[in-house]
């Protein structure tokens, strides 16, 4: 099921949420702000997300986000559950792990949300013009001219900017081209291959790979790749016009485990630059997710800062500020200064930092790290077993071996699981 069309030319709705953008965050927020019994009004330029490259692969602790949320059992239908991934390595046998996973098409997920959305949200599609924000009551205009009055405005818009920039909020890019990600379909179906699902590791700095995963949506067989380079470089280009054979020159060894490598049709490319929103301190405006900041998809934990975002703000601040009068910069700094929230931004930064020093940082200090991850993996794997046998105990982890051991993490948890956020060793 699509969104509404817009409503009429001068039409003016009040309610006591207005989200602006109906992605991921946006799309759980008004789900359960609704559930909650307030009224929400949820606008996005698209009747229907459009197919980008965005996450494309769950772990448990993110499933545990979707259910606590109450959206596991929309979002379930465009999910391809996956129980075991194989862990491939330079200088230690590969290892399967059962890692129940989940991988799906971003879109796909994203649009089953919005269509098992609770009833009573007021969908609106169509382009915001203006946004006039105060101490208490909050306007969103639509290019149609329809109005929508609210005691909060939720920014949930991603990567876009219009809208953050109509509330005087600017983005900072901390570390620009910090990576670059690639996906792709293989060209035989997932069922062929002697795997469920796969991750590979660069051997180190001169390869400037995080790593790539392999995994089943609908039967196809999708690849994600995490690298650390530019968008024009002489790589990127070959990796464009020829993925197979540069595929298998950067990954030696993965031809033969998939038994044959192609690629089919075209690879899509994304450069990831880190930001962070400045001056988001206002009146009657929160941004969540993507629109407050951005980290590397490469350990995977975009999803979860997200949820989390949906999930603290719902939950924990928006019955209190609903409950009072006025919604001031004060009243809204709760949320950005919540500890769940931050701790949860500050590992998401660290382990996107993390993992591009692990994988390119030259120097005796990186160095060493790597050198004591790999006797680490080693020793684990004495205790463990190879691939063809699954190792007990994972169930949840999905850890997979990602190369994080002594990751600075805020205690909590740490980064990196191929693609899916996960503890750390
Ligand atoms: C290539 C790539 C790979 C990734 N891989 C992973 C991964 O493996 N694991 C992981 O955890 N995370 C990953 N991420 C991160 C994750 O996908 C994002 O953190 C998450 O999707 C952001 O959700 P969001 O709700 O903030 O934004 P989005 O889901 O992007 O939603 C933004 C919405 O706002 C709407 N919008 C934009 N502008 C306007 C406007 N002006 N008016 C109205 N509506 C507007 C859009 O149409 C859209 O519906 C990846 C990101 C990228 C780019």
């Amino acid at each position: 099921m699509s969104m509404q069309p817009p409503g009429a030319t001068g039409e003016t709705l009040r309610v006591d949420v207005a989200v602006i953008g109906a992605g991921l965050g946006g799309t759980a927020v008004a789900s359960v702000v609704a559930r909650a019994g307030y009224g929400v009004a949820l606008v996005d330029s698209h009747a229907l997300h459009p197919p980008e490259f965005r996450a494309e692969k769950l772990g448990g602790d993110h499933w545990a986000l979707f259910e606590r949320l109450g959206l596991a059992p929309a979002a379930r239908p465009a999910l391809t559950p996956i129980q075991s991934i194989d862990i491939h390595r330079p200088g230690t046998r590969p290892v399967r792990r059962r890692a129940p996973e989940y991988g799906f098409v971003y879109s796909d997920l994203v649009n089953a949300l919005r269509a098992g959305r609770p009833p009573g949200i007021a969908v609106r599609v169509g382009r915001v013009d203006a946004l006039e924000t105060g101490p208490a009551r909050q306007v969103v205009t639509l290019a149609d001219g329809a109005r929508i009055e609210a005691r909060l405005v939720v920014i949930a818009t991603g990567l876009g900017d219009a809208v953050r920039r109509l509330a005087g909020i600017a983005r900072t890019e901390t570390h620009k081209a910090h990576s670059l990600s690639l996906g792709f379909f293989l060209d035989r179906p997932a069922a062929t291959y002697p795997f469920e699902s796969l991750a590979w590791y660069g051997r180190g700095p001169s390869d400037r790979t995080a790593y790539l995963t392999l995994f089943p949506v609908s039967g196809a067989m999708r690849a994600n790749l995490f690298v650390y380079r530019a968008a024009g470089e002489a790589w990127t280009r070959a990796f464009r016009t020829d993925p197979a054979p540069t595929l298998a020159a950067l990954l030696p060894g993965l031809e033969r485990v998939c038994g044959g490598l192609g690629v089919a049709g075209r690879v899509q490319v994304r450069p990831i630059d880190l930001t962070l929103s400045e001056g988001h301190q206002c009146d009657g405006v929160v941004l969540i997710g993507d629109a407050f900041c951005t980290t590397c998809p490469a350990p995977g934990v975009g999803v979860r800062r997200v949820l989390t975002d949906a999930e603290r703000l719902c939950r924990v601040h928006l019955p209190g500020w609903l409950a009072t009068p006025g919604m001031g910069a004060d009243k809204i700094a709760a949320f950005y200064d919540d500890p769940v929230k931050r701790a949860c931004d500050a590992d998401a930064i660290r382990a996107s930092l993390f993992a591009r020093a692990m994988a390119v940082e030259p120097g005796p200090v990186w160095a060493v790290r790597r050198l004591r991850n790999g006797l680490v993996r080693r020793a684990a794997a004495l205790f463990g077993q190879g691939v063809g046998r699954h190792e007990g105990g994972m169930v949840g982890a999905g850890m997979a071996g990602a190369g994080m051991v002594g990751a600075p993490t805020s205690g909590e948890s740490g980064p990196a699981s191929p693609g899916c956020h996960t503890r750390m060793l």
